[in-house]
């Protein structure tokens, strides 16, 4: 139960009998005034709502990050080469997410889709190049 405040107020509800009923068993069973009942079970209802709207945004979070990582292995998957370029502005490794800065050599994805450049790292592109990784590509 949580701590009570001092500034405790009174709650006037209207409640169907049986309600009642079982508010006053309950109260009875476990030998606690039955204002003390209700207000643990508004406490314990609230809290419950609250973890449920913790664990939803919890779960879109997990969803949206499950998307962006599909787009960016299909756009991966889009790509038929990579070219060397001298980035003119800053850009992230599309593979491990490294911030390259203007100046930097950067791979930059050909490919037949639509969509926003694509970007590898020179250490990535390294990756493409060991034998055994060819078939894979860049993930
Ligand atoms: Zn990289």
């Amino acid at each position: 139960m949580r701590h009570r405040t001092r500034h405790e107020r009174w709650l006037h509800a209207r409640i169907p009998e049986a309600l009642e009923d079982a508010l006053k068993r309950e109260a009875r069973r476990r030998r606690w005034p039955v204002s003390t009942l209700v207000r643990d079970v508004l406490e314990g209802a609230l809290d419950m709502v609250e973890h449920i709207v913790e664990d939803s945004v919890e779960i879109a979070r997990r969803s949206s990050g499950a998307r962006r990582h599909v787009r960016r292995h299909l756009a991966l998957d889009a790509v038929y080469g990579w070219q060397e370029i001298i980035l003119n502005r800053p850009a992230d490794c599309a593979s491990c997410a490294v911030a390259l800065g203007s100046g930097d050599p950067a791979y930059r994805g050909l490919s037949d889709e639509p969509g926003l450049p694509l970007f590898l790292c020179s250490k990535c592109t390294h990756r493409l190049r060991q034998p055994g990784k060819k078939k894979e590509g860049v993930s």
